[in-house]
C-alpha cells in the first residue's frame, strides 16, 4: 500500500533512505535544514509543511535534542493518529520522552535506529531495531523493509535505542580488545597473520576481528587495508559509546569496560573525527605502547 511519508533529516543516511521509499512506491515529502532533496522527493517548505498530510513521519537527525526540537514543532501540525518513526541514534531517555510527547499529542510512535551505515542506507540493506507497540511496528514494517533487509521488534518505547547502544558497546569493547591483542602479539614477535589464523577460528572470534580486522593483511577489504578510511567513523563510535555510557550511569550498571571504551573512543575521535574508521584505534594503542614493531 502506498503511503504519504514526511521525511525530516536528509543527510548521509536520511537522503538515500528517503529515495528508497520513493522507489518502493511511496509518496515522500522531504525536509532538511541544510540539504536540498534530490528530484525523486517532493520538497516541503518546512518540517511543519512536510507533516501536514502525512500518514507517517520519519526522522533521521543527528541527536536527541534535534529530534525533541523537531517533534515540538511538528506534533501540533500532524493529523491525529499519525505514526512517528524516529530512526536517529539518540539517548534511550530522549527516545522515551519523544514517545511520551507524541502520544500526549494524540500521535503514535516508534524508535527505529539502524545499523548498516551509509552503504546500507544506499543499498536498502539496513537493519532496524524497533521499540514501541506491536501494531505500530506492523504498520511501519513495509517501509522499514523498503529501506533495509531486516527489522527486529525489540520491545516497548526505547527498546530499539537500547538494542543499538548495547550492540555498539559490544563492538567498541571488542575492537579495543582485538587491537590490544594484535599490539601485544607484535611485542611478542607474533605475526598478524598467525594471530588472525588462530583467533578467527578459535574462541577469540568476533566481527571486529573477522570482518573489520584492525591490522592490514588478514582481511582484504577491511578499512586497515585502505589506511583506515571509513567504514564506520571513529566519531560515530564515540557518539554511540557516549550514549551507552549515559545509560550505564543512569542505570547504575557496573560496566567498567564499556565506560573505559567510551573514554578511549572520545579521545581518539577528538583527534581524527570522521576521517578514520573506528578500527584505527589500534594505532593509538601501538603509539602509547612505544611502537613495538
Ligand atoms: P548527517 O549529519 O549527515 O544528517 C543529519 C541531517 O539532519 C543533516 O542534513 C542536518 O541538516 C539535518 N537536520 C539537523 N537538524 C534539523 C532540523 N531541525 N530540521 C531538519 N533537518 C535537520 O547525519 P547522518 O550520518 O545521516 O546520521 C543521522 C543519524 O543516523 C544520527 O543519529 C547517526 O548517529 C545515525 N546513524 C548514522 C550512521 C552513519 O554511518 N552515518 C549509521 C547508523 C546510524
Amino acid at each position: 500500500m502506498s503511503r504519504t511519508v514526511a521525511f525530516i533529516g536528509l543527510g548521509n543516511m536520511g537522503g538515500p533512505m528517503a529515495v528508497n521509499l520513493v522507489k518502493a512506491g511511496h509518496r515522500v515529502r522531504g525536509y532538511d535544514l541544510a540539504v536540498t532533496p534530490g528530484p525523486e522527493l517532493e520538497q516541503a517548505a518546512s518540517a511543519v509543511d512536510a507533516v501536514a498530510d502525512a500518514d507517517l513521519v520519519l526522522t533521521m537527525l543527528p541527536a536527541g535534542r534535534h529530534v525533541l526540537g523537531v517533534y515540538d514543532d511538528i506534533l501540533p501540525a500532524a493529523r491525529p493518529g499519525t505514526l512517528f518513526v524516529d530512526c536517529s541514534t539518540i539517548d534511550v531517555a530522549d527516545a522515551r520522552t519523544a514517545h511520551e510527547r507524541a502520544v500526549a499529542a494524540g500521535m503514535r510512535a516508534l524508535d527505529a535506529p539502524v545499523s548498516g551505515g551509509v552503504v546500507g542506507a544506499e543499498a536498502a540493506t539496513l537493519t532496524f531495531m524497533a521499540g514501541g507497540g506491536e501494531t505500530e511496528f506492523a504498520e511501519a514494517l513495509p517501509l522499514l523493509e523498503a529501506m533495509g533487509k531486516k527489522a527486529v521488534h525489540c520491545g516497548e518505547a526505547g527498546a530499539g535505542q537500547a538494542a543499538k547502544i548495547c550492540n555498539n558497546m559490544i563492538l567498541g569493547v571488542s575492537m579495543i580488545a582485538v587491537s590490544e591483542a594484535f599490539v601485544l602479539g607484535e611485542s611478542l614477535g607474533l605475526s598478524h597473520q598467525a594471530l588472525f589464523d588462530v583467533a578467527s577460528t578459535a574462541s577469540g572470534q568476533c566481527w571486529a576481528l573477522s570482518v573489520n580486522c584492525p591490522v592490514p593483511g588478514p582481511v582484504p577489504g577491511s578499512p586497515a587495508g585502505r589506511d583506515y578510511r571509513p567504514g564506520f567513523a571513529a566519531a560515530l563510535m564515540a557518539k554511540d559509546l557516549g550514549l551507552a555510557a549515559n545509560a550505564v550511569r543512569a542505570g547504575g550498571v557496573d560496566a567498567e569496560l564499556g565506560l573505559r571504551a567510551a573514554e578511549l573512543y572520545a579521545a581518539y575521535a577528538e583527534r581524527v573525527g570522521a576521517t578514520e574508521d573506528f578500527s584505527g584505534i589500534v594505532r593509538t594503542i601501538r603509539d602509547r605502547s612505544g611502537d613495538p614493531t
